[in-house]
Formats: structure tokens, sequence, C-alpha cells
């Protein structure tokens, strides 16, 4: 019987000494939930960023939520969305998009795609603003920046805010400036399968103070000062409840993950790209579509997203090979039940839907080796037609 070749898994965390030693600290220090340790990932973030744009760290807020999920809809908050109000989205994304839009009673538009970048196709934002609009929440498809100038001076002349939807993108760069400090707010996800992973988190990232204190607050049951400071010494028993709140911080034990993550970040980055252009080199000249990023803006690679004609079978011979990839993403007009509550027409996505048809995800973290890439792109080519 021939030996079935050990199976490559589409995600694996990179975690090693860092993360443990950084969970242990917390765990040592008797304050598990949000804490010291959570304060220094907020700094070291926003310092992060700013560095990236050569800013000055105090130009911007990290505040970070126990999910990205959490992160927009303290956003929308922020912005004071309401019941009725509109919000652009592209149709190829997570449902968490949307799914924020329907916490206010407001209506998620839906928007088509791109074909060779996956990303919000800014020409057609415009004809989807109406007198309800309030945002638009560009997804960074995979990690590649969407066009956001466009995408401002759209939301500058109909007087609409950008939520940036960085799930994808960190770090990414759009025109040498760093994703999170282009539009009104950025949020960032530290799901376990994201670039920075802290098993579960999220950042709200904004260089408007106001936002940023409305997102702490809200963060915490709408209590006006931060918990912590209950229970040291400078603090006392009283607070003030200012806002009707949600219970969204995150804890020090994924602080410190996320500390020990951010650290690695860039060598993490290096070594993603590093696979992005080995598939790239594998590719070229066949018949597997390979992602396209333009030239004035870089990806982190979160995805590696190829297109393929018989899609379903190609995902299910690698499968049998014990190769592991996904589909990203069923777009939300798909979904049963934001068809039925909102009528989108499938008619109306046909790029998304092109795209999503051919779409498959390949594996790309930091810890793996040259042989399970070549294996992967080997497999690909054999079975890809
Ligand atoms: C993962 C993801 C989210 C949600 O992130 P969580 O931290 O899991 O809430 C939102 N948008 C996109 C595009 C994502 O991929």
């Amino acid at each position: 019987m021939k030996k079935k070749p050990t199976p490559i898994p589409f995600h694996r965390a990179s975690l090693g000494k860092a993360e443990l030693a950084q969970a242990a600290e917390a765990i040592k220090s008797g304050w598990i939930t949000m804490g010291p340790k959570t304060l220094e990932f907020e700094t070291e973030f926003k310092a992060y960023l700013a560095k990236r744009g050569g800013l000055k760290p105090e130009t911007l807020h990290a505040v970070s939520a126990n999910s990205a999920t959490a992160a927009l809809h303290l956003a929308l908050k922020a912005i004071g969305l309401k019941r009725g109000d509109e919000v652009i989205i592209p149709t190829t994304t997570f449902i968490a998009t949307a799914e924020v839009v329907t916490y206010f009673g407001a209506v998620p538009v839906l928007c088509d795609v791109e074909e060779d970048t996956h990303n919000i196709d800014a020409s057609r934002i415009e004809r989807l603003v109406t007198r309800r609009t309030k945002a638009i929440i560009p997804v960074h498809f995979a990690g590649q920046p969407c066009d956001m100038d466009e995408i401002m001076a759209i939301a500058r002349r109909r007087r609409l805010k950008v939520i940036e939807d960085a799930a994808h993108s960190l770090p990414s760069d759009y025109k040498c400036r760093p994703v999170g400090t282009i539009g009104d707010i950025t949020c960032f996800s530290f799901y376990a399968t994201k670039t920075l992973a802290a098993g579960e988190g999220g950042m709200l990232v904004t260089a408007n103070e106001a936002y940023a204190k409305h997102a702490r607050i809200n963060r915490l049951h709408g209590i006006s000062r931060d918990a912590w400071d209950r229970y040291t010494l400078k603090g006392s028993w009283r607070y003030e409840v200012v806002d009707n709140g949600y219970k969204y911080n995150t804890t020090d034990i994924n602080s410190g993950l996320g500390l020990a993550q951010l650290r690695r970040l860039d060598a993490m980055n290096a070594a993603r790209l590093r696979i992005a252009a080995r598939y790239d080199r594998a590719f070229a000249g066949s018949a597997v579509v390979r992602p396209v990023v333009r030239p004035d803006r870089t990806t982190c690679a979160h995805l590696y997203v190829i297109k393929v004609a018989g899609r379903d079978e190609l995902y299910d011979k690698l499968k049998a090979d014990g190769i592991g990839t996904s589909v990203h993403f069923i777009p939300v007009h798909k979904h049963p039940y934001y068809r039925k509550a909102f009528g989108y027409r499938n008619a109306d996505y046909p790029v998304a839907n092109r795209v999503f048809e051919r779409s498959l995800s390949l594996p790309i973290y930091p810890d793996m080796t040259d042989a399970q890439v070549r294996r992967v792109a080997e497999g690909v080519l054999a079975h890809a037609r």
C-alpha cells in the first residue's frame, strides 16, 4: 500500500516560545482579563503603524476589542449609525462586515467587486449612494488595500465616513501609507487564522480622539473609566455609566499573545511574501490565474487566492492528496438570511459571482516548509484545468 503523505492543513498559526512566555506572564500576574498587558499591546500596536507610516504615535489611537466584529460594531456606533441608514460594503467579504450593519437596523448596500483584485469596485460606489448612506466599509481582500484615494474622495464629496475592514491587511500599504492610517476608523482582526493571531481579538485604530474615546467607553458597558483603574490602588469603586455599551473587552492572556505576535509580525510577513512569490513563479504560464497586486500598493498576503476552472474538483482532489484549501468568500448576497432580509438579486453582482465560482485559497503561513509549498504547487498544477 502506498504511504499517504502527511496532511498539509489550510492554516496553522505560528506560535512559539514568545507567545507562551507572554501568555504565562499574564497568568502568573494574577490579572487575566483586560489590564496592563492590553494597554501595552494597544500602545505598541499604534506605535507599529505610526512608525511604518512615518507618523508620530500620538496621532493615532488604538482601542482593543475581543474581535474585529466587535471593533466594527464599536466603529459604526461611534460614527452615529442609526436605524434605516445605509452602509456600502463589497459583497465579496466575510459575513461580519454585513452583520455589524444589521445590528443597528441599518441596511448593508452591496457593491460588486473587481475581477482581478476581488476588492470593492470603487467605480461602482457612487451610484449606490442615497440620502440615507452614512458610510462605506471597504474590505482589503486577502491583504491588498482597496482604491483608497477614490473611496476617500467619494466619501468627502458625499459626506460619508469610511470604516476600513482591515481583518486581512496587517501589515499592508497603500501608496506608502499603512492601512490603519487612511480612513476614519480601521478595524483589524486577531482571529486565529489572521496574520496576527491572538486566539480572538480585534483593534480599532483612528486618528479621531472622540471616536477613540467613544469606542473605549462602549467597549466596557458604557462605563466612563477603564475598569482596571477600579481595582488598583489608584482607583475607587465609583464609576458612571454614560452610554449603553457592550462587553467587548479582550483579555491580558490574548493581549500577551498579540504582543508576542506583533514583535514577530515583520518576520512572519516576510515569510508569507516568500511563499506567495514561490506560488507566483510556480503558476506562471499555467492555466492557474494568480492574485494580482497593483503596483502602488502592497499586500501582506493573508490569503493566496487562485482562480481555476473546475474549482470544486480541484478542492476535492487536493483534499484527497492531504492538502487543505478553502474558499473566500461566499458573497453576502448568496446567504439565505441576507437574501430574504434585503432582497439582494444574484444578477446584480456578476463579477463577484464569477470570482466566487473559480476561487480557491491555498495554504500560506509562516511555518510552511519549502517542501510543503512545493507539494501544494505541484498538486494544483497536476489537477488544475
Ligand atoms: C475574519 C474577518 C472578520 C471578523 O474578524 P473577527 O475578529 O473574527 O471578528 C471581519 N471581516 C473579514 C473580511 C474577515 O476576514
